[in-house]
């Protein structure tokens, strides 16, 4: 499972969840994916999202069957917003931020390179794509409208 934080052609941002990064392409190729705002089907991936691995990260993407999608931020409830600043808050303070180094570092672990940790960091959708093809399990943070402190 991948979370992409997604753009309509009239700046919407929107969040949702695909098994891989090919079915976002071959759902957007066919005007499956429509922005929940406008309904424009122009839709495409914003660049760069925070990306974590853990071992939750790991189970829960061997046992989720099914791709959801769900627009994000819209009619937000603060209970969901304050449930994602929790658990990105938690993410942080038990992960080691190897920055740029992500796909990499993640790609090490998955092949038993290099010892099992939980790691966050930045990746491009370029390296998030090749990690999904490489069977590399890993999630998206949520982004969050403030800054935390
Ligand atoms: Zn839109």
């Amino acid at each position: 499972m991948i979370k992409y934080l997604l753009g309509c052609a009239s700046g919407h941002e929107f969040e949702s969840w695909f098994r891989a990064g090919a079915d976002f392409d071959a759902q957007s190729r066919s005007g499956e994916i429509a922005c929940p705002y406008c309904g424009s089907i122009e839709i495409s991936k914003q660049p760069m999202a925070p990306s974590v691995v853990t071992k939750r990260a790991k189970a829960a993407a061997q046992t989720t069957e099914a791709p959801v999608s769900a627009p994000a931020g819209g009619a937000g409830s603060s209970d969901v917003r304050e449930a994602l600043r929790v658990f990105t808050q938690k993410v942080i303070a038990n992960t080691e931020d190897v920055g740029t180094r992500f796909a990499d570092e993640a790609r090490k672990m998955h092949f038993g390179e290099i010892e099992e940790r939980h790691i966050r960091g930045s990746s491009t959708p370029e390296e998030a794509r090749e990690l999904v093809e490489d069977g590399v399990p890993f999630g998206i943070l949520p982004t969050l409208p403030e800054d935390l402190n």
